[in-house]
């Protein structure tokens, strides 16, 4: 057993964050989510194995953070496997690490196979049960793009992914593999690790569910879906008239993404605040009302008396506002 502490887990992450960055930023919140739902995947596949004291967690773990690593590098992506080899052995973690990223691809590429796509000509078969665990871990994790989350999905799934990409060979050589795993493990893990994937899967459906009804009344009309008047709109943000005018013109303005409040300001885009703002205060010019002034509030929560909670400054003039509010 190779000793990997916390420490060498968290320079894990750190490794394939800062490659991320450099090479590939916009993927970021992608592979860092991949990485992490293949972590716990692979480690629960670990704790079902009847021999797991024989097994090292530490190098599962360490290798399903940093199997992907080589694909911010890769030229090709049949490459990205021997890439993230490489860079893992330059980063000095184990050589058992760095075998996982070598021979995670699919169910591993054979000599042949190697030759005929340009790759050194040796075999990529995942062998040590630390590189099949991650393995397979990795081949039940898909992304929906069309729902914008992640499944875990079952070996006919992934056999049928690969025939379809890779042809039949390869489609009978992805059932032995899944298959030889879920034979170790045996049923009464196998059927821990099932109940596992329904958990998990239940959880990405929850979550995007979640990111769904964030959609809004005030998001509909940024998108252009609702029966309102545009009086401003750019890149970040949109104005209307208010249903229920409080002042002779009484205009909201919100920013296009969605965030709750003002309280959220923070994980918007950058310099949201500033923009918003600044297109106050052009749309009060327009408007005609800068002259003589006007007013602008942002109620938030409760106490401040929002009722829709998507982020809106209220523009008010045409009248002179009373002090204090109520
Ligand atoms: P607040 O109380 O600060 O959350 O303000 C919400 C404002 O949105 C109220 O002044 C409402 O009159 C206004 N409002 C709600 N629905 C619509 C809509 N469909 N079109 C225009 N204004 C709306
Ligand atoms: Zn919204």
């Amino acid at each position: 057993m190779v000793t990997v502490d916390d420490g060498e887990i968290a320079r894990a992450w750190e490794f394939l964050e800062s490659h991320i960055l450099a090479w590939r930023a916009e993927w970021k919140v992608g592979m860092l989510e991949h990485a992490r739902i293949v972590r716990d995947t692979a480690l629960f596949l670990g704790r079902m194995y009847p021999v797991r004291e024989e097994i090292d967690l530490g190098i599962v773990e360490l290798g399903a953070i940093l199997h992907d690593v080589g694909r911010c590098r890769a030229k090709r992506t049949v490459e990205h496997g021997i890439a993230s080899g490489a860079m893992i052995r330059e980063a000095r973690f184990p050589e058992a690490v760095a075998r996982i990223g070598e021979r995670h691809m699919g169910v591993g590429i054979d000599r042949l196979e190697a030759r005929r796509l340009g790759l050194p000509d040796q075999d990529f078969l995942p062998q040590t049960v630390e590189e099949r665990i991650v393995c397979y871990a990795d081949n039940l994790l898909c992304y929906l793009p069309d729902e914008s989350r992640h499944e875990l999905q079952d070996t006919a799934a992934a056999i049928g992914r690969f025939t379809a990409e890779l042809g039949e060979e390869y489609g009978r050589r992805t059932g032995a593999f899944m298959l030889g795993v879920e034979q170790e493990i045996g049923p009464e893990g196998m059927g821990r690790f099932r109940q596992y994937v329904v958990h998990v899967n239940g959880e990405f459906l929850r979550k995007s569910e979640g990111e769904k009804m964030k959609k809004c009344i005030f998001c509909d009309i940024a998108d252009g879906k609702g029966e309102v008047t545009l009086v401003y709109e750019d890149d970040h943000c949109v104005a209307f008239h208010d249903i229920n005018p409080q002042a002779p013109t009484h205009i909201l303005v919100i920013p296009r993404v969605h965030l709750d409040s003002l309280s959220a300001i923070d994980a918007g885009p950058h310099g949201l605040a500033n923009h918003l703002l600044t297109a106050v205060g052009r749309i009060a010019d327009q408007l005609g009302l800068a002259s003589d002034g006007y007013r602008t509030v942002i109620n938030t929560g409760p106490n401040g008396g929002q009722t829709v909670f998507h982020l809106h400054v209220h523009l008010l003039g045409g009248r002179a506002m009373h002090w204090p509010p109520g």
